[in-house]
């Protein structure tokens, strides 16, 4: 029986690469311009890091995670998600004594056992990036812009970037009671899970997608309404510190993202082009998080964009594929080594060059060149070969020339503006 991938794990196919790694250079540039800088975390922690720092009563370690026990019987999960992870490595290599602020950013697969479904898998990549140690607004505020600036610069348009406050440790429990109290009145309109939640998580059910509950969400207190001076006072300077940098924004007092360690500031940007899943990223302030993975009390703030729904709302008239600068198509045998020895030089020279390799008629190995959309054909043999020379035929305009093999490189150099 033929093997196949598992159910939610995708392959990204050479066609589709291009794509990823555009939006992969743009996001480092656009972060290391922002002075962040990359912090590579592994792909399994002990389940513990996960439990404690996502929190228990969390749609994520609730039924999400892929949890095994090693050899050793130690109980480890593949990573979910980064931040806990991000902050984990903070306290472990004690980042702070060197610099208290830390600005770092990751990216790569995570995973949850979520029913697959379009924009949604077990596999996913995020994008991720966090600064811990400042609990500042012009923080919240910075890492937002940053976040809209790199979704327009990969070409993103029709965006909308929510915010909300939740308040902190001090607030969000007089919040909570007041939640819990609205939905008990009207538990029996809500769907079974948020049911649960009314005893394990109210706020969670402000998140909830089904439409009976929906409902009762429309009248919900808003949380903005109970939070404390302090985090009113927090939230307005945010607000004002994205009017300043120019960057829209819509209040949502339901947002209140699928996360526990969420505190103060949390955001979404929601595109219309994509259907249900149509949050590419969210993020907040999580002000809680590093105590309860047994740390320090250290403030942070960070956000994790979806690869997989980002790429599918890139610009689809813009080309991300790397097609063959040139193919090399010979005449008869004899020109092999000829062919070979150049191709080499040219892909030493930084020129994407590609060749027949099984003999094939000229007629056929141009087939092939347009099929891989080289930019140039080079024509190899007869007279011209033993003069040094080829014909070179511009695959866009279908115009010929006869060059000198010697200058070809420094010729098509010239020719193709982006080398
Ligand atoms: P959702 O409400 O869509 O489940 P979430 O709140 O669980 O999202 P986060 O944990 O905040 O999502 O992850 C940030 C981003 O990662 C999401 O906005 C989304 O783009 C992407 N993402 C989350 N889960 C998946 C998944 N299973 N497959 C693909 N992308 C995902
Ligand atoms: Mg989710």
């Amino acid at each position: 029986m033929e093997i196949k991938a598992i159910r939610g794990f995708n392959d990204i196919l050479p066609q589709e690469i291009g794509k990823w790694h555009f939006v992969e250079d743009t996001a480092r540039d656009v972060f290391e311009n922002f002075g962040f800088s990359e912090l590579r975390i592994p792909v399994i922690e002990r389940t513990d890091l996960f439990a404690r720092g996502i929190g228990e009563a969390t749609d994520i370690v609730e039924k999400e995670m892929y949890t095994f026990t090693d050899k050793g019987g130690n109980s480890l999960t593949l990573r979910p998600e980064a931040t806990a992870s991000m902050a984990r490595a903070y306290l472990e290599h004690q980042m702070y004594s060197f610099d208290p602020v830390a600005k770092v950013y990751f990216m790569g697969p995570m995973f949850r056992y979520e029913r697959p479904q379009k924009g949604r898998y077990r596999q996913f990549y995020q994008i991720d990036a966090e600064v811990f140690g400042v609990d500042n607004p012009m923080v919240d505020a910075e890492v937002i812009v940053m976040l809209m600036h790199f979704l327009h610069k990969v070409g993103l348009q029709t965006l909308e970037l929510q915010i909300n406050s939740l308040g902190c440790r001090e607030c969000r429990p007089r919040y909570r009671e007041e939640l819990k109290r609205f939905f008990e009145k009207k538990s029996f309109q809500l769907c079974e899970d948020c049911q649960r939640r009314l005893q394990t998580n109210p706020l969670r059910i402000l998140d909830c997608k089904v439409e009976g509950c929906k409902e009762s969400i429309a009248n919900a207190p808003r949380v903005t309404d109970f939070i404390c001076s302090n985090c009113k006072e927090h939230f307005s300077r945010v607000k004002e510190y994205l009017t300043v940098a120019g960057v829209q924004f819509d209040v949502n007092p339901n947002m209140v993202r699928g996360l526990d360690y969420y505190t103060r500031t949390c955001f979404e940007v929601v595109s219309y082009d994509l259907g249900s899943q149509n949050a590419v990223t969210g993020g907040g302030r999580y002000d809680n998080l590093f105590q309860e993975i047994g740390g320090l009390d250290i403030p942070g703030i960070g956000f994790a964009i979806g690869m997989e729904r980002l790429v599918s709302l890139l610009p689809k008239d813009r080309t991300f594929l790397k097609t063959p600068h040139l193919f090399i198509a010979t005449l008869g045998d004899e020109t092999n080594k000829e062919a070979y020895q150049l191709a080499n030089e040219l892909h030493l020279r930084g020129i994407r060059a590609e060749l027949d390799y099984e003999g094939k008629s000229l007629k056929s190995q141009m087939r092939r060149a347009g099929k891989l959309n080289a930019s140039y054909v080079l024509i190899l043999g007869g007279d011209e070969l033993k003069q040094g020379k080829a014909v070179l035929r511009n695959m866009g305009d279908k115009s010929q020339e006869e060059v000198p093999i010697k200058d070809l490189a420094s010729l098509l150099q010239s020719k193709l503006p982006r080398l």
